[in-house]
């Protein structure tokens, strides 16, 4: 087996030396699963209330209430970006509500035909009052639904018999509607990558003050390969991280940076560049994702030696092998996120089968992930999976 002792600057370990597959720090494992049960709860109020035929003008108002509670009462107050993940909320709220009044009508337009063509045929329909139970009628009149002549189209006999699955459909959409973090005038993002961000970011800045702070002004950017296209210009590079160049780029667009514009000297005949421009220019969807403080990166400062030379370069095999690592466990837990919340409305509408069904996928899927970060020395961090 590898070993990857080397590669703490790309994946940090936790205190019993595993691999951490994301930024794991105590806030985030704090708000994040709160912010997972409000979607949950938001999610099954809202079948609850469109299944059962209760008033739309009541959810409305109840949904308002319950994140405006939250907001003031359980979401903690010391976080960055709080708003972002409060109007993350709504909107996704609003989404639910689309997909579901979809469901509704659906709900009526079934029911009416069937009614209509079991009256034309001089027969009742039982009384029906939601979604499971007229998709459980369907199934069960199977035989009988079939054979009624006086469907007047054909397409109707068929969007009957295709109910039943069609509201398994309507769910399983719903629960995979994400709740994103939304700020003006940038792109919507997962809560969960939002929160990595944001954490992720305030570490490497507080790197970045204590550099200034430390009384040494020149540092290397580390370097490794099969690094991202935006840092890829930057690393390995000496950068100042007090002065500030004459004429910098303000924006760039694909990372294509003018370096000319950064550079504030040079040392040894090595180029030096203006760390502080190059964090502050702008790219794209508003965001200042740059090397050291742009999205997840974990680049690092190594400070300046006479003579010495840059940081060296790890074998690109292993990295893009932990980066692989990584990116399935991600996924792992984010799968399981969705059939959690998917359990949770099949058991709001009473469809016990899919419910079973679920949950014998979840332990199966917690129990593969498990065994997956134990054989690869990765952390299996309950939290991002409850
Ligand atoms: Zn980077």
């Amino acid at each position: 087996m590898t070993n990857y002792s080397n590669y703490q600057e790309l994946f940090e370990k936790n205190k019993n030396g595993l691999y951490l597959a994301n930024t794991n720090d105590l806030q985030q494992s704090r708000f994040l699963p709160l912010l997972q049960r409000a979607e949950d709860a938001i999610k099954k109020m809202i079948v609850k209330y469109l299944w059962e035929n209760k008033s739309v003008y009541d959810l409305r108002n109840i949904i308002r209430a319950y994140i405006e509670d939250f907001d003031k009462n359980k979401l903690p107050k010391d976080i960055e970006n709080r708003q972002s993940y409060i109007l993350g909320l709504y909107q996704m709220s609003n989404k639910v509500y689309d997909e579901q009044m979809k469901a509704r009508k659906e709900f009526s337009i079934v029911l009416g035909l069937l009614v209509s063509a079991y009256a034309l045929k001089g027969l009742k329909t039982p009384k029906i009052n939601a979604p499971e139970e007229l998709a459980k009628f369907i199934v069960e009149h199977k035989k009988e639904i079939v054979n009624l002549d006086m469907w007047s189209q054909a397409k109707a006999s068929v969007r009957v018999q295709q109910y039943p699955k069609k509201i398994e459909e309507y769910i399983k959409r719903t629960s995979e509607i994400p709740t994103l973090a939304v700020e003006e005038g940038k792109k919507p993002i997962s809560i969960w990558q939002k929160a990595e961000l944001d954490i992720r970011h305030e570490k490497q800045m507080q790197m970045v003050r204590d550099a200034q702070a430390s009384g040494d002004d020149l540092y290397y950017i580390s370097s490794h390969p099969d690094c991202s296209k935006r840092c890829e210009k930057w690393q390995g590079c000496l950068v100042s991280v007090t002065k500030r160049a004459k004429n910098p780029q303000k924006s760039v667009k694909n990372f294509n940076y003018n370096k000319e514009s950064f550079k504030v000297g040079q040392i040894d005949g090595i180029p030096i560049y203006s760390l502080k421009d190059i964090l502050n220019c702008q790219t794209g969807y508003g965001y200042n994702n740059n090397i050291i403080g742009g999205f997840n990166c974990r680049h690092h400062l190594i400070k300046y030696e006479s003579g010495k030379k840059p940081p060296k370069e790890y074998s690109a095999e292993d990295v893009k092998k932990m980066r692989e690592i990584n990116d399935q466990i991600r996924l792992a837990e984010r799968k399981i996120r969705e059939m959690r919340t998917q359990q949770l409305m099949f058991k709001q509408v009473g469809n016990r089968k899919e419910y079973m069904r679920l949950d014998r996928e979840i332990a199966q899927a917690i129990r593969n992930l498990r065994e997956y970060c134990d054989k690869n020395g990765f952390a299996f961090q309950e939290y991002r999976v409850k």
